[in-house]
């Protein structure tokens, strides 16, 4: 993936990418953003607030809970509102990159915040922080789909993996069936994916198999969204360490017969220790893909489990839950 056309298209706050877009002409550039994701991301960046002419600099903003729900309203002017702006500037998006693969949100904004934003009362006393930044918020509801992450969640190791693990698998449906299902497509696209999904959630995983048993029986298309929406939603559940043991487990027993008792007591132990936190994903995983060299068997071979994202950004080689 070395040219942009290449790239998945994510949107991102523009403050992200070190443009001065903030309120107080400053920026909040991420260099995991911009100097690892970019790599393989191109970044489609909207500042929503300078969008609907708020300038630099500008005064600040906040959530406000009224009767008429959350409004962005002026800190030091309350007779400032923007919600219905930003969410007008919500779906131009929406309109004009329809080919998002993923978003990277700002916190802790009231346009762009997705999690835990302070909402304010009308008098300016804090009143919860159940609200989400209203440009964020809109754009959630029309690609409710499409993966999303805060910036500042990327820093959990899990969380990260989780977010750009969609992001490659939403990528991939968008590329294989968004606009031609068929049911031979979806079977083999799903075929890929099964050992990630059981990882992630083995209920998912039995309700993805039973849509997929009557593929050939109705409409491409409504079985496609059915999947999609199944298949994501399956992928936001972390694959924890039980879940990717679980499926470790499952393709281990390809190899029933195959190695000796030096063999099976090495990985085994690996295993084991992968299970208890003591060594990070890709230690059995690398030994188990070395064993399954044995087995020829291109249903194996080609499992997105063995790597969901590129191996360069050593997602796997961290220990987490
Ligand atoms: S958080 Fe969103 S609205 Fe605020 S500066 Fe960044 S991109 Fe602009």
């Amino acid at each position: 993936m070395s040219t942009t056309s290449a790239k998945i298209p994510v949107g991102v706050s523009q403050c992200l990418l070190g443009e001065p877009v903030r309120y107080d002409g400053g920026h909040k550039h991420d260099r995991y953003l911009t100097e690892v994701l970019s790599q393989y991301f191109h970044y489609r960046p909207v500042c929503p607030e300078v969008a609907v002419g708020l300038g630099i600099p500008r005064k600040p903003i906040r959530l406000v809970a009224t009767d008429r729900g959350t409004r962005v309203r002026g800190i030091a002017e309350a007779s400032l509102d923007v919600t219905e702006a930003l969410e007008a500037e919500a779906e131009r998006t929406v309109s004009a990159m329809p080919e998002l693969s993923g978003y990277i949100f700002m916190q802790n904004s009231p346009s762009c915040g997705v999690f835990r934003m302070k909402r304010y009362s009308e008098d300016g006393m804090p009143v919860d922080s159940a609200g989400q930044g209203a440009y964020a918020r809109r754009l959630i509801e029309r690609m409710p789909l499409l993966p999303i992450e805060e910036a500042g969640r990327l820093n959990d190791a899990a969380l990260r993996e989780n977010f750009i693990t969609r992001v490659f698998a939403y990528h991939d449906w968008q590329q294989c069936l968004e606009k031609n299902p068929s049911p031979a497509a979806l079977v083999d696209f799903y075929s890929r994916y099964k050992y990630q999904v059981m990882a992630h959630h083995p209920a998912s995983y039995q309700a993805i198999g039973r849509l997929l048993a009557d593929v050939g029986k109705r409409d491409a298309e409504q079985v496609n969204r059915e999947f999609i929406a199944l298949f994501m939603a399956a992928l936001q559940h972390k694959a924890t360490r039980r879940g990717n043991t679980n499926a470790i487990m499952h393709l281990r027993g390809y190899l029933k017969g195959l190695l000796n008792a030096d063999e099976q007591q090495e990985l085994s132990g690996l295993i084991e220790q992968y299970r208890g936190g003591k060594v990070p994903l890709v230690v059995p995983l690398t030994l188990l893909k070395h064993y399954l060299r044995k087995v020829d068997n291109p249903y194996l071979q080609k499992q997105t489990f063995w790597c969901p994202h590129p191996e360069n950004l050593g997602l796997r080689n961290v220990c987490t839950d």
